[in-house]
């Protein structure tokens, strides 16, 4: 099964993401931690991308596209694979259409993360991330059991640089933009499914699993 996680910064991609790739046995592939991996290992992607990403704004498409399509090409996404951060907008979309038609495979459900600003904006400024394994806490709502160390696996957490208010504020400008017209490009292809996002993570990752279980 292949799932397309849309929704704002701060809707829970990543977190319901890393829950789902275990639930249902697929690949995370979230192209915000590929582009990070990159920065942080100082490759030639990371490099390029790194300005883009530190003021909030979108990587170029052809770059990310690049990155994913290797992405996806890799062969323990036959089973299906769940994306996160990817498409941002209609070029996106319409380059994973072409991916996927070469290896004649389809997306199976679109689940668009409704989620309200108010929300958004606490998330993500208290939000913590493990260096090791890109799960994600919360210093109030969610707080690792020990200080700043993942309880996954143990890795050093961090504050996203892009999670300060002032560039929290581009990335949701950035993503009104692209947002109603990448939703209404899977609502005509009917995968498209909304659900509210508000709620704790559980809730929400268990509305997503029963819709996957329907298709
Ligand atoms: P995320 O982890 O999804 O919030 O992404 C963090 C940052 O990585 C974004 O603000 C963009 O700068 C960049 N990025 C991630 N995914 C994409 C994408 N599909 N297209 C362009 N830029 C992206």
């Amino acid at each position: 099964m292949r799932i397309i996680l849309l929704g704002p910064p701060g809707a829970g991609k990543g977190t319901q993401a890393i829950n789902l790739a275990q639930r249902l046995k697929l690949v995370h592939i979230s192209t915000g931690d590929i582009l990070r991996q990159n920065v942080s290992n100082g490759t030639d992607l990371g490099k390029q991308a790194k300005g883009y990403m530190d003021s909030g704004a979108l990587v170029p498409d052809d770059l990310v596209t690049q990155m994913l399509e290797r992405q996806i090409n890799q062969p323990d996404t036959e089973k299906g694979f769940i994306l996160d951060g990817y498409p941002r907008n209609i070029s996106q979309a319409k380059a994973l259409d072409k991916i996927l038609k070469q290896k004649n495979i389809k997306i199976g459900l679109v689940v668009y993360l409704d989620t309200s600003e108010s929300v958004i904006i606490q998330r993500l400024t208290g939000r913590l991330v493990c260096k090791f394994c890109g799960a994600n806490f919360h210093i109030k709502n969610m707080p690792p059991k020990i200080d700043m160390i993942c309880d996954k696996c143990g890795g050093e957490l961090y504050q996203r640089t892009d999670d300060k208010e002032e560039t929290i504020k581009t990335r949701l400008e950035v993503y009104k933009k692209e947002a109603s017209s990448l939703i209404q490009y899977y609502e005509a292809g009917h995968q498209l499914r909304r659900i509210s996002a508000d709620e704790d993570a559980d809730p929400v990752l268990n509305k997503i699993v029963q819709l996957a279980q329907s298709i």
